[in-house]
């Protein structure tokens, strides 16, 4: 069976504000249209690191994206890859960093920031280079990329969660607010998606700690959600969810033949 399917990383929202802040989401669960898991992330807890891992499956330590400052193509099967080999369409509105591991490293603004080639593992993409870039524009990046190219897999990844977190803090009134704004966010455009039969995770690379930053071990920069939503997840599973299977499911749900680690309780019907 095939679905499109639609992947959005919101970069450093951790578990809590995740959980707390997200009336539109928790409402889609309580009506039983979608579920929420807790999954925690591999280590380290950095952005580039744990990229590598939601997209091709793969721990940072055996991937050897171990930091940030890793700037070269991904050497494992991706998502992208997967779906590019597979004759899929593919689309992604996200920070450069995607870029670099899946298209072209080092990243060219110039030449990267609006792509539109059907040679590379993502084919349509739209790419922005500062942590500020406006979460609103990001999402409506994603969307014209959608209406566009009907890319059977879209990756939206927006950073002012994360942004709002290093400048003020995990604990703080900003960071909060931050994920609550996403909840809007995606209350313009998951209806929609949802009416279209997509199947839509919602989740994040790392969380956040007081001390405006993450990388370590602390349950509040480990933790994070994972929001199922769409009628191929079973929204009745309790199933634990591990973030290295994130890319096998996704492809599972693409109708893509993988060897991925990959998580089949979330899906189908409920016993
Ligand atoms: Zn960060």
């Amino acid at each position: 069976m095939r679905s499109k399917v639609i992947l959005v990383v919101v970069d450093g929202l951790g578990w809590q504000a995740g959980h707390d802040g997200m009336g539109y989401l928790q409402g889609l669960c309580e009506a039983g249209l979608a579920s929420l898991h807790q999954l925690r992330c591999e280590l380290p807890s950095l952005s580039r690191p744990l990229y590598e891992c939601i997209l091709t499956g793969v721990t940072p330590i055996a991937s050897g994206v171990v930091h940030n400052d890793v700037v070269r193509l991904s050497t494992e099967q991706s998502i992208f890859s997967l779906a590019h080999a597979a004759g899929l369409r593919t689309a992604a509105a996200a920070y450069h960093w995607i870029s670099e591991l899946y298209n072209r490293a080092p990243y060219d603004a110039v030449r990267d920031r609006l792509t539109d080639d059907e040679s590379l593992p993502i084919q349509h993409g739209l790419f922005y280079h500062l942590d500020h870039y406006p979460d609103d524009h990001l999402y409506i990046d994603g969307e014209l990329l959608r209406r566009r190219h009907d890319p059977d897999f879209l990756l939206i990844h927006p950073m002012g969660v994360d942004d709002a977190g290093h400048r003020f803090g995990g604990d703080s009134t900003e960071y909060r607010n931050a994920a609550r704004y996403h909840d809007k966010l995606l209350s313009q455009y998951l209806p929609q998606w949802l009416a279209e039969d997509y199947q839509v995770l919602v989740t994040s690379d790392h969380g956040m700690n007081a001390d405006h930053s993450h990388g370590g071990i602390l349950p509040e920069e480990r933790l994070v959600p994972l929001y199922l939503l769409g009628s191929r997840f079973n929204h009745a599973s309790t199933a634990r969810v591990r973030q290295v299977e994130l890319c096998g499911l996704m492809a599972s749900l693409l109708g893509i033949p993988h060897s991925k680690p990959d998580n089949q309780a979330v899906l189908g019907q409920p016993d």
